[in-house]
């Protein structure tokens, strides 16, 4: 069913190569946040990437990209996971890519030139700011931000947080509300701010788990003080801030899975390795022991599924769109994120203290994406929403 071309294997080998041999021994630096080595490295091997023809792989070819469907993507972008530093290389990472996305399907021309070229060639970084300290996250409907149209502006007012990749970025995509009088699937509306913008204040990036980040990796929290912005700079129509939100969390949950998916199979190679070298007692080595066998066993089995039902979600989203693909979209969403958190923790188990230090990502990991449990929908809210809607078909 989800069988690849030989063209498709091609790029996947090319990839694998590139990432083992350019990406990963970036890692070290990027995990001892020693970002004056990292960061004239990193824009080499991104400029190298892209010489190959190797960059925007989830972006049609009319647009530069590679053209891949998101089957095609989730395989590239399991590669790109294998190490923290993938998606950023090829110029495909959250939030840029749902961004494009969402220029590419809602943006006039005249956004198109101005926001999305440069971000497309990766000379400028973007961020996605719609998460409020006060309100609900999980319930995006429910905001307190607003914009307001002024003579030819929109005047915004508002203060976000987790908005990942703000600190250095150009531009803003901004939900804010435009109408409250309207029913609640229509009250916002997403609207382009440069982050330059007179009364935009990136007031931190936020520490997470003992670690504030820098640049795209990072989460900032911002106050938007009467932001006056073109009313040109509205994306789609009014209104359709909420509609746009969702038909961009299709693919980008598909990307995040894929990815997830990718980390899963480094720490699982992580494991094994270590498990046939480790030695418990002269002669004895940790993959003798049957806890370790369990584990490789298990956690084998578990990435297996999480793989099909990633590509089976991915496959019916190419074919029939993101919400014939709901139920799909959902399961995927908090299954493989467990399968994450429990290939990560045994990973980790399994090299001892060694797993806890930052010569391996698995520590790095472990604390960035306890986060995917909570980010594009916690857990418990896809949960509600497929159980409800299988229950339905029972009454
Ligand atoms: C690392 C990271 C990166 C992020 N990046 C961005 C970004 O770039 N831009 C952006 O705008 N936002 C971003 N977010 C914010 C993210 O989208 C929200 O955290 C998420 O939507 C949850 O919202 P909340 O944190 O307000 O939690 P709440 O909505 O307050 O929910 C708290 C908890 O309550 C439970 N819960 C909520 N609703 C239900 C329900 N209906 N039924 C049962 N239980 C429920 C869940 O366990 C949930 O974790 C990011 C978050 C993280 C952690």
């Amino acid at each position: 069913m989800f069988e690849t071309s030989p063209e498709l294997e091609m790029i996947l080998r090319t990839m694998r190569e590139f990432v083992r041999e350019e990406v990963m021994p970036l890692e070290r630096p990027f995990l001892h946040y020693d970002y004056d080595t990292l960061d004239p490295l990193l824009e080499q091997v991104r400029a190298k990437a892209k010489s190959l023809g190797l960059w925007l792989p989830q972006i049609p070819q009319e647009y530069g990209g590679m053209g891949l469907s998101l089957v095609e993507h989730g395989y590239v972008s399991e590669i790109l996971g294998q190490t923290p530093l993938g998606h950023y290389v090829f110029n495909c990472q959250a939030p840029d890519a749902g961004n494009m996305e969402i220029l590419i399907e809602n943006g006039t021309e005249a956004q198109k030139e101005k926001y999305l070229a440069p971000l497309l060639r990766g000379e400028i970084r973007s961020c996605f700011s719609m998460t409020e300290p006060e309100n609900p996250g999980s319930n995006p409907t429910w905001l307190s931000s607003t914009a307001v149209k002024q003579g030819s502006d929109y005047l915004i007012n508002g203060q976000k947080w987790f908005t990942s990749s703000a600190d250095g970025a150009a531009f803003a995509i901004v939900m804010a509300v435009t109408n409250p009088e309207a029913s609640k699937h229509l009250r916002a509306s997403q609207i382009i701010v440069p982050l330059d913008t007179a009364g935009v204040t990136l007031v931190r990036n936020i520490s997470v788990m003992g670690e504030k980040g820098r640049g795209w990796a990072s989460h900032g929290e911002i106050v938007y003080d009467n932001v006056r912005v073109p009313q040109e700079n509205l994306l789609g129509k009014e209104g359709e801030g909420f509609v746009i939100a969702q038909q961009r969390l299709g693919p980008g949950r598909i990307h995040h899975c894929m990815r997830w998916i990718g980390i899963c199979e480094r720490a699982f190679d992580e494991m094994c390795r270590y498990a046939n070298l480790r030695q418990v007692a002269p002669g004895r080595t940790l993959a003798q022991q049957q806890t370790i066998q369990n584990w490789v066993a298990e956690s084998r089995a578990e990435i297996n599924a999480a793989r099909l039902m990633t590509l089976d979600a991915a496959h019916k989203i190419d074919r029939e769109g993101s919400y014939a693909a709901r139920d799909e979209i959902s399961l995927i969403k908090f299954y493989v994120a467990g399968v994450l958190q429990r290939v990560l923790d045994r990973a980790i188990q399994a090299h001892g203290a060694l797993g806890m230090t930052d010569d391996l990502p698995l520590a790095f990991w472990y604390s960035h994406e306890r986060a995917a449990r909570i980010y594009d929908g916690p857990d418990e809210v896809h949960k509600r929403s497929i159980a409800r809607r299988i229950l339905s078909g029972y009454q």
